[in-house]
């Protein structure tokens, strides 16, 4: 049987564009379709602009700081209409470096949305229908708000880079790593942050809890007003805002409320019922561990299997599946230790096992210090920061590493490279450290701690 193509891509998000480009690359014939703007999530409404509202929102914070140092500086206001029409010249750059990967690897592309008739077969919504040798699914996920009354009135985190003003109070609703992050940039940027978490325990759940605390601690303390236990029942508009009702009763008013309570997959009307492809219970596409459909034409990447949700995974199943499919060296995913970074302020860096899960898994020693580093202290902050590193007795592996500092993200991905191969405590011990800098104490602890 010929085909139209060898592989057809549906998504043109960052695992869908670089399995397309890989796989043209390796000679295959290939195509993809994308409904939205190419670059998907990531590099439309997700990491990219975040960043940069990241960057955006430090500055108070290092103006003061320069003040300290004995620079004579004054802030002015934050132009949000300026900073916002840069973001998206920014964002339509890197779209057309997206688009430009692409065309410039010979990989034809449709502007429609792309759904899935069988095993061969996608049908696009412009009209006409493609065969594929093999067929792609990397169509993400999107943001999802709880089914409460009025919530439709609020916003998720696609709505944040289009606002037309910043508003001057702002409920953020969840403890997961976006609510925190954006949490962190409103108050940076000026707005009076109030932010709910609807279980009485410590946000950012399934990380650390030494380290979520000491996040959790530097968000307060640099003006967020976090709340636990703080559960929304119902929403409605007021004037010039809304009303939120909590549980237990409560009433209070916000400009604007973000609602930041997770994501799906985005499995909804793409075709997928009679083709025998499986979904889980979340509506996650679910593959084996080479990204293979219960249909063996069809793969799955990227947040659409709801595996680990973040970019660079997303990237490493599509380079991983064009391996197994296009390269003939069948490939499985490596999920284990990944290091990933909560972009909140302070910043907090992470691989492996948390002390929780660790001490459930065997025998630890806990290596962990918490202080105010030079730069902060002599500028009279209280901000404290936190290197930890959970190791087993056993094989004396460095089995999780937890980092609470500014640049946390860029630490954890280099002490990442040598936890992912295995280093031990004593391997640690034996480089050098760099002083004077934070991470110089992840190689100069000797004693553990004595709870542990
Ligand atoms: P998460 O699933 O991480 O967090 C959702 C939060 O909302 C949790 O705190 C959850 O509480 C809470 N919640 C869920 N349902 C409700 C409800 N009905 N009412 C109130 N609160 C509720 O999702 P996010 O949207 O924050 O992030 C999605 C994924 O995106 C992340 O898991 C991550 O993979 C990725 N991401 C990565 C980033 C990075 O790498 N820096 C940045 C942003 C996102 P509970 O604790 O009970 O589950």
């Amino acid at each position: 049987m010929t085909f139209d193509y060898d592989l057809f891509v549906i998504g043109g998000g960052s695992g869908g564009v670089r399995a397309a480009r890989v796989a043209a690359q390796a000679g295959a014939k290939v195509a993809l379709a994308e409904e939205d703007r190419y670059g998907g999530t990531c590099v439309i409404r997700g990491c990219v602009p975040k960043k940069l509202m990241v960057y955006a929102s430090s500055y108070p914070q290092m103006m003061r700081e320069a003040q300290e140092y004995g620079w004579t500086v004054h802030a002015g206001g934050f132009d949000w209409t300026a900073f916002r029409g840069k973001l998206h010249a920014e964002l339509d750059r890197l779209e057309g470096i997206y688009r430009n990967i692409l065309s410039s690897n010979g990989v034809e592309t449709f502007d429609t949305r792309a759904t899935v008739k069988d095993a061969h077969t996608v049908r696009l919504a412009s009209g006409g229908e493609k065969t594929a040798k093999h067929i792609l699914i990397a169509v993400g996920g999107h943001p999802v708000k709880p089914d409460l009354p009025g919530a439709e009135h609020g916003l998720t985190s696609n709505d944040i880079f289009h606002l037309e003003t910043l508003p001057r109070t702002m409920l953020i609703i969840g403890g997961g790593y976006i609510a925190c992050e954006f949490a962190c940039i409103l108050n940076g940027l000026g707005v009076h942050v109030t932010q709910y978490y609807h279980r009485e325990t410590q946000v950012l759940r399934g990380f650390d809890d030494e380290a979520r605390n000491l996040v959790a601690e530097g968000m307060r303390a640099s003006g967020v007003n976090l709340e636990l236990g703080a559960d929304i029942s119902e929403m409605t508009p007021i004037e010039g805002g809304y009303r939120v009702t909590c549980r237990d009763g409560e009433t209070r008013e916000f400009e604007q409320v973000l609602f930041a309570t997770g994501r799906k997959p985005n499995t909804g009307a793409l075709g997928l019922e009679d083709t025998g492809v499986e979904l889980g219970d979340r509506g996650e596409i679910v593959v084996d561990d080479y990204s293979q459909t219960a249909v063996p034409s069809i793969y799955a990447i990227g947040d659409v299997t709801d595996r680990v949700n973040l970019t660079p995974v997303a990237i490493r199943e599509g380079m991983a599946f064009v391996e197994t499919v296009f390269n003939g060296r069948p490939t499985p995913v490596d999920h284990k230790l990944i290091p990933t970074a909560i972009f909140t302020q302070p910043e907090m860096g992470t691989i492996g096992l948390t002390e929780e899960e660790a001490r459930e898994a065997g025998e630890i020693e806990v290596y962990a210090t918490s202080f105010k580093p030079m730069r902060q202290s002599f500028a009279g902050q209280d901000e404290k920061v936190l290197m930890k590193l959970v190791v087993s007795k056993k094989t004396r592996r460095i089995v999780g590493c937890h980092i609470v500092a500014p640049e946390a993200g860029e630490m954890i991905q280099l002490v990442g490279i040598a936890i992912k191969n295995g280093a031990t405590k004593e391997e640690f011990d034996r480089t050098c450290a760099v002083h004077p800098t934070m991470t110089e104490e992840l190689v100069t602890m000797r004693e553990p701690r004595q709870d542990a």
